[in-house]
């Protein structure tokens, strides 16, 4: 019955945790899943954001040089047709010409290959240029319109233009035309390209990086922004960029050739995503464990409330058993004494015999019970005064021996080499002590019918001994038997009753007097029990329970 009650008890355990942990590793499970799942939707997320960042970049770029060259480059056909075009001059003379480096005008109407003008900043009017790379750069630009026009083969003016032909020399071209469709003149500029280079692209790049990337204050060690010229030299940012995970686009509109790039280094963000599933795998399996253990705590805890319980009762009916049996055989024998059916000496010698250790069991159970009573609640106290131990101990042995039960016993006591010093001890609290140890050894000694008793003195200290050859406690129990109520449950010991109370009281005797208890045993082959007290400083504490050492030699 015990068994199957343990075998139910530890499946419940087994299925508790299994109740737990199964839903744990599937909350795992998914949570990896999860952080997987999150990992590959931020690869998404993060490719979607470059291109944004690339888009926004390029459109900005060409707003900039269209607006530009829109207001720069909006030079009425009359100007032209009415040989006023210096006015322009001054109009250019009032503006913001930040992007470009020349800005000219060609007249198709004056002569008949144009009449070529470029802006003089310093003086502020429209001068016949030297000649250049740059002025044959117009030139060339130009004279393609100048003959198309002349041909009347291409009318009005179209949207701006561009001409790349000479990449020294970028050109953005505005034809104009006459209210007929005529076209009339050209007016353009040579894009600044060291200010494209150093302040445009610089900082439009640093707008973008606000705007998409807001944590990064203009500027990141992951993300790598880079602009290549026709060459794939780089014109902006660093050439590592390319190797990592890379959006990139030609320039729109002007220097088409060149190409940006926009880059996350791979690494980088690896790096970041493992640390961060490794972060939130580590704190799930963290909660996994804090909640196994708090589990596993509930599970004892709850384990050791049944088994106290249980030994509670046990303790319950065996102290009702305790109390029934000798009260019972007190009372047959009072009842065969006072009817006088007694025939002879001896008899009533046994009846009083048989009454008199009876009573003395109800005596030991009943001290043992209140004994414990009072330590539970902290109410025990010693009354300490030197004590000369081998008389306590002698004086126990020899009441033990007068026990009508230990009549067949014998009971061997050794003392010590040379007389002890007094102690400072609760002579009646040692002298129940190895009432207890005594007891213990006549109720355990199965076929046996030899006890002994030492009273050794070493270096610093004095060890009682009692010493049976009965049936011995298993090694796993030696632990545990000093716990209250505790009873070995196997073997023979079934066949004795007793109250679980005894080797509990006999500790806390030694502990407050400053001693330990200890206790070696063979199965079958019996066992001692040793209760040592100190010689200095003995019965240092009193009262209250001591520490709650346990000692097993
Ligand atoms: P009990 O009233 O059951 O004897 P104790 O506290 O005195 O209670 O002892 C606890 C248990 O330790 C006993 O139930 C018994 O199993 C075991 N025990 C104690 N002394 C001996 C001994 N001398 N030999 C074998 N077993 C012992």
């Amino acid at each position: 019955m015990d068994t199957l009650r343990k075998i139910a008890r530890s499946s419940a355990f087994w299925l508790g945790l299994v109740a737990v942990l199964a839903p744990l590793i599937l909350l795992l499970g998914l949570q990896y899943r999860w952080l997987r799942r999150l990992g590959e939707a931020g690869d998404v997320l993060r490719q979607a954001t470059l291109t944004n960042f690339v888009e926004a970049v390029s459109t900005e770029y060409e707003y900039y040089y269209r607006s530009r060259a829109e207001r720069l480059l909006n030079v009425p056909a009359e100007l032209f047709t009415e040989g006023r075009l210096q006015k322009m001059a001054g109009s250019w003379g009032s503006q913001e010409l930040e992007g470009t480096r020349t800005l000219f005008v060609v007249d198709f109407t004056r002569a008949e290959f144009g009449n070529f003008l470029v802006y003089h900043p310093d003086e502020q009017r429209l001068v016949t240029p030297p000649s250049s790379d740059e002025s044959l750069a117009i030139i060339l630009a130009c004279a393609p319109w100048q003959v198309r026009g002349a041909q009347r083969t291409v009318q009005g003016s179209g949207p701006l233009r561009v001409d790349e032909g000479d990449p020294a020399n970028r050109i953005v071209l505005n034809p104009v035309a006459n209210e007929r469709g005529d076209l009339v003149g050209i007016a353009g500029f040579i894009v600044d390209e060291d200010f494209l280079r150093q302040r445009l692209l610089p900082k439009i790049v640093r707008k973008a990086f606000f705007a998409y990337f807001p944590q990064s204050n203009g500027e990141s060690s992951d993300i790598g922004v880079l602009v290549t010229d026709r060459a794939g030299t780089p014109v902006l940012g660093s050439i590592g960029v390319v190797e990592a995970s890379t959006v990139h686009r030609a320039l729109p509109f002007l220097y088409t050739d060149w190409t940006l790039y926009l880059a996350q280094s791979v690494r980088a963000e690896e790096a970041w995503a493992r640390t961060n599933f490794a972060l939130n795998l580590a704190l799930s399996l963290a909660l996994a464990l804090v909640l196994m253990g708090g589990l596993l705590f509930a599970l004892r805890a709850a384990r050791r409330a049944v088994r106290l319980s249980a030994m509670k009762s046990d303790f319950v009916s065996n102290v009702s058993h305790e109390l029934r049996t000798p009260l019972a055989s007190i009372r047959v024998y009072a009842e065969l004494l006072r009817s006088g059916r007694v025939q002879g000496g001896e008899q009533v010698r046994h009846y009083g015999e048989t009454i008199e250790s009876e009573s003395r069991r109800l005596s030991l159970l009943i001290e043992n019970i209140l004994d414990f009573s009072r330590i539970e609640s902290g109410r025990k106290s010693y009354r300490l005064a030197p004590t000369q131990l081998e008389s306590v101990v002698e004086a126990a042995v020899e009441t033990f021996r007068r026990r009508p039960a230990a009549r067949d016993f014998d009971v061997n006591y050794a003392g010590p080499d040379a007389a002890l010093e007094p102690l400072l001890a609760d002579a009646e609290a040692l002298s129940r002590a190895l009432g207890n140890l005594l007891d213990n050894a006549l109720k355990y000694s199965g076929a046996s019918r030899e006890i002994d008793v030492t009273l050794r003195r070493t270096a610093d200290e004095v060890c009682i001994a009692v010493r049976d050859r009965g049936i011995g406690i298993p090694r796993e129990e030696l632990a545990r038997i000093f716990d209250r109520f505790h009873r070995v449950s196997k073997g023979l010991v079934h066949d004795v009753k007793g109250s679980g109370l005894g080797l509990a009281i006999v500790r806390h005797i030694a502990e407050a007097h400053g001693g330990r208890v200890g206790v070696e045993s063979e199965p079958g082959a019996g066992s001692v029990f040793t209760l040592c007290l100190p010689l200095a400083g003995a019965g240092k504490e009193t009262g209250a329970a001591g520490p709650r050492k346990e000692e097993h030699a």
